[in-house]
């Protein structure tokens, strides 16, 4: 709740209400590049209120579906709705969208009260209104106390949180940022994150649509994540299902860290470098080539169930843990581990094993190349 005049029927920033994004086999070609796409066939539909990250390493085109929301490009086939509304017509400031990028592109002449009321004056709102928006704006992103400063008497990070006010105060149904963390020092990102979260409770009706290639980011805003890979969606799916059970190599190594070991299925399991490991093989071929996905921190240091006999190449403290890498038949495997008291050497001998139901077979291969 913002404080001030108390507001009536949707006081404070309530957000519009979008109905939601909805991608309709979009794709799009930049001039001068029009052999190739930047956005290939896109289906995606992000709920009303949901935060949806967009995942994906540089260049695959996750700025480029960001912009066919917004309307700054615009699609060489396929539709983009709003709710039941095709916008794909629509000039960007008719969208009803808030947009913020990475460098905060704040008007440096203005001071923040001005640069957070410039989507207001675009729109010919009245001056009241004005007034009231940009206070609970600012209000809402911890900024009230710097609306008579300029940009550059400001920090990144309040910079960022400016922009922010700048594409709430218009009240929007859509709310597109992209990478808007990825201009600051670690710290100040996780304070960010934990700001945009609480930001997001409070405008529960607003659709969220997230850039980043932070997986941290993504696992912690996101209700859904969107993975992206050369121009196509590569997987959809909650942090949870795309984490315990990725559909491909990419999506594995890409939410989170994987062991990705190569495998040829069996009766009731697979073999691993001459090892056999019980795993879930329902629908592969016995005989055929696989790769088995293990979360590093899913492996065990000793004796156990699915026994991998390894040397250790590398041990790495890291807070928290040990990131131990042990060779096994040729293969690298990993393994985080809590509460090392006794942590082995480079060149030991050691046994590591995991559960079969920590394992998750995947097609040999696809994804990668
Ligand atoms: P991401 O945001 O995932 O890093 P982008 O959507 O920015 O990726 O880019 C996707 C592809 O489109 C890339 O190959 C990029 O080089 C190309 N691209 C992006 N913007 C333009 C542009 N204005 N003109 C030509 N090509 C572009
Ligand atoms: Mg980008």
């Amino acid at each position: 709740m913002s404080s001030g005049t108390g507001g009536g029927a949707g006081g404070g920033i309530s957000g519009g209400t979008s109905g939601g994004i909805r991608f309709e086999s979009v794709s799009v070609a930049y001039d001068g590049n029009a052999g190739s796409l930047a956005l290939e066939s896109l289906d995606l539909t992000v709920g009303p209120g949901e935060v949806m990250a967009l995942l994906g390493p540089s260049g695959s085109g996750k700025t480029t579906a960001l912009r066919a929301v917004a309307g700054f490009v615009r699609p060489v086939s396929g539709r983009v709705f709003l709710g039941d509304r095709d916008v794909t017509d629509l000039p960007p400031h008719r969208r009803g969208i808030g947009m913020v990028v990475q460098q905060y592109a704040l008007f440096p002449h203005m001071r923040v009260a001005d640069n957070v009321a410039f989507g207001l004056r675009a729109r010919r709102a009245a001056k009241d209104e004005i007034r009231e928006r940009v206070a609970e704006a600012l209000e809402m992103t911890g900024m009230a106390a710097y609306a008579r400063r300029y940009p550059r008497e400001l920090s990144g990070g309040q910079q960022q949180r400016v922009a922010i006010a700048r594409a709430l105060a218009i009240r929007p149904g859509v709310l597109l940022l992209d990478e808007p963390l990825s201009a600051l020092d670690a710290q100040l990102r996780s304070g960010m994150l934990a700001e945009l979260a609480r930001l997001h409770r409070e405008l529960p009706d607003v659709s969220i649509l997230y850039v980043t290639h932070d997986q941290v980011e993504a696992l912690t805003l996101a209700d859904r994540i969107a993975v992206m890979d050369r121009a196509r969606l590569r997987a959809c799916g909650t942090p949870t299902e795309l984490y315990r059970a990725p559909a491909d190599e990419f999506t594995a190594s890409f939410v989170g860290g994987a062991n990705l070991l190569p495998v040829t299925v069996g009766a009731g399991g697979v073999d691993f470098a001459g090892v056999g490991v019980k795993v879930d093989t329902a629908g592969a071929v016995s005989g055929a080539r696989a790769t088995l996905c293990v979360r590093p921190h899913l492996v065990g240091l000793g004796q156990g169930p699915n026994q991998l006999a390894g040397v250790v190449k590398d041990i790495q403290w890291r807070g928290a843990t040990h990131r131990l890498y042990v060779e096994v038949g040729g293969h690298e495997v990993m393994a985080d581990l809590r509460e090392l008291r006794d942590p082995p050497g480079f060149g030991d001998d050691v046994a590591l094993h995991f559960a079969p139901e920590d394992a998750v077979l995947l097609p040999a291969g696809v994804g990668r190349g």
